[in-house]
């Protein structure tokens, strides 16, 4: 195989590599990461979740938290088949909008496509949430992941393994339209997933980054269920009206993102969250 031969070893040695590389560095920012969080908060500030936690009275019960890094495990990994195999076919000449030289499309352009990226990655995983907040993919397989009211950092991916394969597409998708810099595109990834860790921390995060919504506002998706569909923002549920809102009425059986009445509207005006 010719990229076998570039990296002069054989195509499913390289496979192999790249596979293991992309599943380990998972591992490592995933559990290395949320395990430093929990360490420090749940761990040794337990008793004064008061001062630190979003739903202070709310903990996982063990079993329950074991399941979750279960199956967070068994995802990861998956994700680094997947992210491990992707590589290999981006390196065996396969199609993607990827490139390697700065120079191909100019520092600039590089530096804007960073926006460029982060704004696609986060309307694909807006769409894509909501969709699986459609009843039937809820029921069968979004559910798993709400089963954790009180989400800790290990939650991030402990959800039912089909509903991480339509994530990691959705991510993945951008980068066959929009050229982006491989290397802008794996940071990216790591990006992410550190501010995915955070959001689902269950700890109070406000974010030195500004564009970012506080931690509350995906803890808020996991207490209200159908609302703030939205990943590291909050610009696509204000757009759409999906966004929390004081005034209305939300739980598992309330579907469609808009809440329910809670007595007469009329004449009155939205009182949406401010995260
Ligand atoms: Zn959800
Ligand atoms: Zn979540």
């Amino acid at each position: 195989m010719v990229e076998g031969v570039a990296f002069g070893m054989s195509g499913l040695r390289l496979w192999a590599l790249l596979v293991t590389v992309a599943s380990v560095g998972g591992l490592v920012v995933y559990f290395g990461y949320g395990g430093w969080l929990y360490w420090r908060y749940y761990v040794r500030r337990r008793d004064r979740a008061v001062d630190w936690k979003i739903q202070p009275r709310r903990f996982q019960p063990a079993d329950k938290h074991r399941w979750g890094i279960r199956v967070a495990a068994v995802n990861m990994l998956l994700g680094g088949l997947l992210s491990g195999s992707f590589a290999y076919y981006v390196v065996g000449g396969g199609y993607s909008a990827l490139y390697l030289d700065a120079a191909e499309h100019g520092l600039a352009y590089t530096l804007l496509s960073v926006v460029l990226l982060f704004v696609a990655i986060e309307a694909s995983a807006y769409y894509t949430h909501r969709l699986l907040h459609r009843k039937w993919l809820f029921k069968h397989f979004h559910r798993w992941h709400h089963r954790c009211v009180a989400p800790t950092p290990f939650n991030t991916v402990t959800m039912h393994p089909v509903e991480f394969l339509m994530l990691q597409v959705s991510a993945f998708l951008p980068i066959f339209v929009l050229p982006v810099h491989a290397y802008v595109f794996i940071g990216m990834l790591v990006y992410v997933l550190i501010f995915n860790i955070m959001d689902h921390s269950g700890i109070v995060m406000r974010h030195l980054l500004p564009w970012h919504s506080t931690s509350r506002f995906h803890d808020d998706h996991h207490v209200y269920f159908h609302c703030n569909f939205g990943q590291n923002l909050g610009w696509f549920d204000r757009f759409h009206g999906t966004l929390r809102r004081k005034d209305r009425r939300y739980g598992e059986k309330v579907f469609g993102g808009k809440g329910a009445p809670v007595g007469d509207e009329r004449g009155a005006t939205p009182e949406f969250v401010e995260y």
